[in-house]
């Protein structure tokens, strides 16, 4: 389950699902990080939408710790670390 705000950092970021993410590049997902958005493609499945979500948070990470990973890396290391969290039982999602 996906949570429809969540804190990257300093800064909280709003989740939203769309039937659309971008009118001009086929998408799966985006984030704004000016606007403090992340759009998310409403129609994939709920693993690819946590996996997607991952990959927007790796890009804000990325661009607040300057650190400079490519778009392949970002999907390895949300890939990866997608694993990680489903295999161990750790999901997204407020606090219960
Ligand atoms: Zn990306």
């Amino acid at each position: 389950m996906i949570p429809d705000r969540l804190m990257i950092g300093g800064h909280e970021f709003q989740v939203e699902f769309v039937e659309v993410v971008n009118k001009h590049v086929s998408r799966r997902a985006e984030i704004d990080h000016l606007a403090g958005k992340i759009r998310i493609d409403a129609s994939m499945m709920a693993s690819r939408q946590e996996e997607s979500l991952l990959h927007e948070v790796l890009h804000e990470l990325d661009q607040q710790c300057h650190v400079g990973l490519s778009e392949e890396d970002l999907w390895r290391l949300a890939e990866g670390l997608y694993a990680v969290l489903k295999v161990n039982g750790i999901q997204f999602g407020p606090k219960g």
